[in-house]
């Protein structure tokens, strides 16, 4: 990361910038992967899930309509084939920020996006494991907490927190899912915080997701309840998939076309999960391990990027300006 943003910063000067990006044949489509937009500070979840202030976003989203062509997903495939600097805006989830933050400014600026939809989210407003447990570690007012075996030694909290709980979230995602239920009690023990079920004024609700569609927004599809699909046998995968398709078509009124695998690394989905996609009418789906969408990518597995909080302007532009360089793919 260091090297990356070293480069970036080199490449701040515009002159060199355009030299090296006139040099440099380009093809495939940067697609751009968000979250959680506004101020991340005043939150009580997972912090690392914000992509951008609300300042942030408008700057990003009015660099990239006057850089790029900014394409909605069905403009993909066309733009596959096609030389220039086409770039997608993605949120994965359905954070209530989406529509009260990211929507307005999408429109100010008049550039479609898409909006991948775990339906369950929507429907049952829960809290998920990664908010419930940043919450726990940050609220908790014990001094240390004990964590073994799966954190050998005691884990003393610091006034910031964030460190200590972007380290449980990597413990979390490292378990095997026997270890994930003794785990969560352990840290409810251990933070003396029992998370609650649900959770207000952190979704979107339906009405929100249709005013967005009918203003120009794409909504494709992000599972039920996004588990990682791989890990589940098949019939529950199906479920998941089209339990998700069902909803979106019930409210909505549309096909799911679109999809987001949960996680998105190389592992979290399969063959099966994609075959499964094939049948439930889906065209294109989206990973998240890094790297750009090119001619040859599979129309399954088109590969985003993620737009990370402390990314910074000129890594930013780095990333949608040089994507050959700056938009690598996670190592295997
Ligand atoms: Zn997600």
């Amino acid at each position: 990361m260091m090297k990356r943003e070293l480069a970036a910063k080199a490449l701040a000067t515009p002159g060199l910038r355009r030299l090296v990006a006139a040099a440099a044949p380009r093809t495939g489509v940067v697609l751009l992967n968000y979250h959680r937009v506004g101020d991340s500070g005043a939150s009580r979840y997972d912090r690392g899930l914000w992509s951008a202030t609300a300042d942030g976003f408008d700057a990003q989203v009015a660099f990239l309509k006057a850089n790029c062509d900014v394409i909605a997903l069905d403009e993909v495939q066309d733009a596959l084939g096609q030389r220039g600097r086409h770039v997608a805006i993605t949120f994965d989830d359905g954070y209530l920020d989406n529509h009260d933050i990211a929507y307005p400014v999408l429109r100010h600026h008049g550039v479609p996006a898409a909006f991948f939809i775990a339906t369950g989210f929507i429907d049952s407003r829960p809290l998920p494991w990664w908010d419930a447990i940043a919450m726990q570690v940050r609220e908790t007012v014990r001094a240390s907490l004990d964590l073994a075996p799966w954190l050998p030694d005691a884990l003393a909290l610091g006034d910031d927190r964030e460190p200590s709980i972007r380290l449980v979230l990597s413990i979390y995602k490292g378990l095997d899912f026997t270890q994930v239920a003794p785990f969560r009690a352990r840290l409810a023990a251990e933070t003396g915080i029992e998370p609650p079920e649900t959770v207000e004024g952190e979704w979107m609700d339906w009405n929100m997701i249709r005013e967005m569609a009918r203003g120009g927004m794409t909504i494709g599809g992000h599972t039920v309840n996004h588990p990682v699909l791989s890990s589940l046998p098949v019939d529950a995968q199906r479920a998941e998939i089209q339990g998700c398709a069902a909803r979106l078509r019930e409210e909505l009124g549309i096909g799911m076309r679109h999809f987001a695998y949960p996680v998105g690394s190389r592992r979290a989905f399969d063959a099966a999960t994609m075959q499964l996609l094939h049948e439930a009418g889906v065209q294109q789906a989206y990973s998240f391990y890094g790297g750009v969408a090119q001619p040859g990518s599979a129309p399954l597995d088109l590969q985003r990027v993620a737009v990370v909080e402390d990314i910074g302007t000129e890594l930013f532009r780095a990333m949608v300006q040089l994507p050959q360089v700056f938009c690598r793919r996670d190592a295997a």
